[in-house]
């Protein structure tokens, strides 16, 4: 194991290493963690909406443990399907408005498990330079071939559709809002080029399912683009504030994805409490707009805090707000001086980022108020100067 630890170094020494950091809740205060005895303003969770410690889901929850036990036992092909599962599933299809809906495990999985599901030898999948690793793990699992366009480069999909118009099937897949950068797909030019080419459209909404759309559906509904979308996955992670993925789309689809998606079938059904969490909190996030209004607030005043500040903060305008410094040990650094400041931001390297783009990523939620982000931005800004990112 030599090699190991030989690469190890290597990776340390361009500050690529990465480590487990314990970070363990605050009871009651969704918006901040507990890093060892200090309580630290979490800015990098993805609990956009703050109901990951809502009482009504924890409530379900804790009655669906007692009644249900603590784990399914079993793959839904087996005796793990409970009923709360098709009830769910039916409450998703109404809130997309689509024929049918499946839950999965969590977006990793439904990802990796749909997208080798759809395509394989002789089809080509057409991805985003910039999509989420999950998607590329499925198109390397498909055996199809893997056509990467530049970031929502339209001209560049075009010249790859050209080139690949003889495939079998053919696959456009997309995040909607990316993950590491906060700004969007272009969602029209995508449906356009999927209906010229006879494509497949797969959208991830990730990081936008709960937080755009009047009910929260996502971004393909806010621009009036669902029907041109044929495999709409999201998950329960990130708004939802628990765990797990659903997929989206026509009977025909999900009745394939049933017979094929290899994480349904050969993996363990959600422990119930997840699903009976996931059913309340699926609820709370039709009802309860003015979580997304306060979202939506907070998102712009923290954005025009460090874009007024001079900080590179990208072409976003997401709850996902990057403050690229490029270099991996200046982001480190950035990263270790919040903390000392009392705010959690972790700092995103290469590979998960493109070289020479490191980066603070700040994720924002509805739980931070405007005193908060305002106190926050000032030590930003301060450690900007100190460590050279901003000029005075
Ligand atoms: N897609 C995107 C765009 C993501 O950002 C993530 C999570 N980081 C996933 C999929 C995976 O979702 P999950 O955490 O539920 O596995």
């Amino acid at each position: 194991m030599y090699w190991m630890e030989k690469e190890l170094e290597l990776m340390a020494d361009a500050s690529l290493e990465r480590s487990l950091r314990t970070s363990n809740s605050v009871s009651g205060s969704p918006g901040y963690t507990l890093r060892g005895e200090q309580v630290l303003l979490n800015m990098s969770s993805n609990d956009y909406l703050g109901l990951s410690q809502h009482p009504a889901i924890l409530e379900v929850m804790r009655e669906a443990l007692l009644t249900e036990g603590a784990g399914s036992g079993a793959s839904r092909h087996v005796t793990g399907n409970r009923m709360s599962y098709s009830r769910l599933e039916e409450a998703l299809a109404d809130w997309q408005n689509c024929e049918a809906a499946l839950v999965l495990a969590n977006g990793y999985m439904a990802n990796s498990g749909v997208i080798s599901a759809l395509v394989g030898r002789g089809d080509v999948v057409f991805s985003d330079q910039l999509n989420h690793a999950s998607i590329v793990d499925g198109i390397v699992l498909s055996r199809a071939e893997h056509a990467r366009y530049r970031h929502n480069d339209m001209e560049h999909l075009r010249t790859l559709l050209n080139k690949y118009r003889d495939k079998r099937r053919k696959l456009i897949v997309t995040d909607a809002v990316f993950s590491m950068d906060g700004d969007q797909a272009p969602l029209r030019e995508l449906a356009a080029l999927k209906r010229e080419y006879g494509a497949m459209l797969m959208v991830d909404e990730a990081h936008s399912g709960g937080i755009y759309g009047g009910r929260g559906e996502g971004l393909c509904h806010e621009l009036g683009r669902q029907n041109d979308v044929d495999i709409h996955m999201g998950t329960f992670s990130k708004s939802f504030g628990v765990y797990g993925a659903y997929i989206c789309g026509s009977r025909t689809l999900i009745r394939w994805l049933v017979n094929k998606a290899r994480p349904l079938i050969y993996s363990t059904a959600l422990p119930p409490s997840i699903v009976a969490g996931i059913s309340k909190s699926l609820v709370l996030v039709q009802k309860e707009h003015w979580r997304r209004e306060r979202l939506y607030a907070a998102t712009w005043l923290f954005r025009s805090l460090l874009g007024d500040a001079g900080f590179n903060i990208g072409a976003g305008d997401s709850p996902i707000v990057p403050l690229i410094v490029g270099d991996n040990d200046t982001a480190l650094r950035f990263s270790g001086a919040l903390e000392e400041e009392g705010i959690v931001a972790v700092a995103i390297r290469p590979p998960t980022v493109p070289n020479g783009t490191a980066r603070i990523r700040f994720s924002l939620s509805a739980v931070h108020t405007d005193k908060e982000l305002v106190n926050a931005s000032t030590r930003i800004h301060n450690i900007g100067l100190r460590l050279g990112v901003l000029s005075p």
